[in-house]
């Protein structure tokens, strides 16, 4: 096989790097890249294990010198997102990466690169084989299935593990350090219903909001932008009392993470009062447009009229109670961290609404990186969908890491960034999950900072890994080591 990267700097991490690009790995798909780090092991003798998950520890004892240091991990996944262009034919389950050298930057053809997260793996393996490089006891720490869940770090046994300081190099951009995330759970209420056959005189509508900006609800949801869900609560229950009507269908977003942008339901309407329907929907309208103005302007409630005139819809406490939900429901930013400019600490995003069978479901995607927080509320749901009749349950916990006021890790790091690059980096901390709050969790005391060389557009088919900036980031974290 030719070789594309062994004229680049660090050499060793490129051609390491270039050899994990040749092995398909993958979500689920990791067993020969898990092989290839325990033969690496095997090679330059160093201790490992490997789990039934395909987790991989390889153990390299201080360098002289440092026998009496407290341990660090260095710590990245070895799996990658599988995208690739409509037209390409490469099959992720057996063809290695095409990669390509290009204006600074490692790309694959028509495919993700892999660069999250195979780059902490190429540094780390460089580091293990390379006797010249000063350090504490080292663990590296390579994980699986991150990308759809994080299952490799949330099955893996840590108890192993006796670094003190753990080095994730799962960020994405270069100067900037993640020092907490958040933690979170998915929220499903369940509100039970029965249906009713229509008596009145009635014609079938269907209410649609539509138009809205959505968003990730980890990321996106300090904008504050509208969400469709609640948008109908308020619209229900504007018609409470003024217009008659039972609702047949519901169909709202199907994932709880992204912010809902529409929502649809058919409601037979007594057609009568069609035309109050019509008022009440195009004032809401434009409240709305005012309300959200500069941060959801596209705001639309449609109502359509079909020829239907006869059916089933649910009773009339099953739209009481969704009423009664969806304006009351707790939704959007919580709470502001005070000890991090900017950062969400807490929220909550209903992102599912539909109703199926016998159940109207509602479900929420709640973050914080504050532990406490997000059961408090988890708890605040469960309490107000139990008091209403209805069931709460939630799937998908992950813990958050929560910043550390003190950390000597971050002081060295912060240290030895002004030296090299002459100005301060970024400390931050983002709205969403990483496997840090997992090793946060398990581990206690660690002291934990994420960083990691640039790499622009990941998880998409332009997936680029800056070159200088692979070079820059191996020198900083050499300096690290050495310091720690
Ligand atoms: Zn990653």
């Amino acid at each position: 096989m030719t070789k594309i990267l062994n004229n680049l700097e660090p050499k060793r991490v490129f051609e390491i790097f270039e050899e994990l690009c040749a092995i398909p790995h993958g979500s689920k798909n990791t067993d020969a890249i898990s092989e290839y780090c325990v033969n690496f092991a095997k090679e330059h003798q160093l201790s490992w294990t490997k789990d039934s998950h395909n987790n991989v520890v390889i153990k390299k004892c201080a360098s002289k010198g440092y026998e009496d240091h407290p341990g660090v991990i260095i710590q990245g996944h070895l799996d990658m997102v599988c995208e690739k262009t409509p037209e390409s034919a490469h099959d992720f389950q057996k063809d290695g990466l095409q990669l390509c050298v290009e204006n600074g930057f490692v790309h694959a053809k028509d495919t993700t690169l892999g660069g999250d997260d195979g780059i902490a793996v190429a540094y780390a393996l460089a580091i293990l084989e390379d006797e010249s490089i000063q350090h504490p006891a080292m663990e590296a720490v390579f994980t699986v299935d991150e990308e759809i869940g994080m299952l490799g770090a949330d099955a893996m046994d840590m108890s192993g593990l006796n670094g003190r300081y753990l080095l994730n190099i799962d960020s994405e951009e270069e100067g900037v350090f993640l020092t907490s995330c958040a933690g979170g759970l998915s929220v499903d209420i369940k509100i039970p219903v029965t249906f009713e056959e229509i008596t009145d005189d009635v014609k079938e509508c269907e209410i649609e909001i539509t138009g809205l900006l959505g968003g990730h609800s980890g990321t996106e949801i300090i904008r504050g932008r509208a969400n469709a869900h609640k948008l109908l609560g308020r619209l229900l229950l504007l018609l409470n009392g003024c217009v008659r009507y039972g609702i047949s269908e519901i169909t709202g977003g199907s994932k709880d993470n992204a912010i809902a942008c529409n929502v649809k339901i058919k409601a037979f309407v007594v057609k009568e009062d069609i035309s109050t329907l019509m008022e009440v929907a195009e004032e809401l309208n434009q409240d709305l447009l005012t309300e959200y103005r500069g941060c959801d302007d596209g705001i639309q409630i449609q109502i359509t009229q079909n020829e239907k005139t006869s059916g089933r819809m649910i009773s009339s406490k099953a739209k009481e109670i969704l009423t009664f939900l969806l304006v009351n429901a707790p939704n959007g930013v919580m709470k502001m961290s005070s000890e991090m400019e900017g950062l969400v600490e807490t929220s909550l995003n209903c992102g599912i609404l539909n109703l199926k069978e016998d159940a109207i479901r509602i479900g929420f995607s709640v973050r914080s990186s504050v532990e406490s927080a997000k059961w408090a509320l988890y708890e605040q749901l469960e309490y107000l969908a139990e008091f209403l009749g209805c069931e709460c349950s939630f799937t998908g916990n992950y813990p958050g890491w929560q910043y550390r006021a003190d950390s000597r890790l971050r002081n060295i790091m912060l240290e030895v960034y002004e030296e090299q690059y002459g100005e301060k980096p970024e400390i931050t901390a983002i709205h969403a999950g990483l496997e840090c709050g997992i090793f946060a969790d398990r581990l206690g005391e660690i002291d934990i900072v994420s960083y990691g060389p640039d790499i622009l557009d990941i998880h998409t088919v332009k997936e680029r890994l800056d070159i200088a900036s692979v070079e820059r980031v191996w020198k900083f974290t050499l300096e690290v080591l050495k310091r720690l």
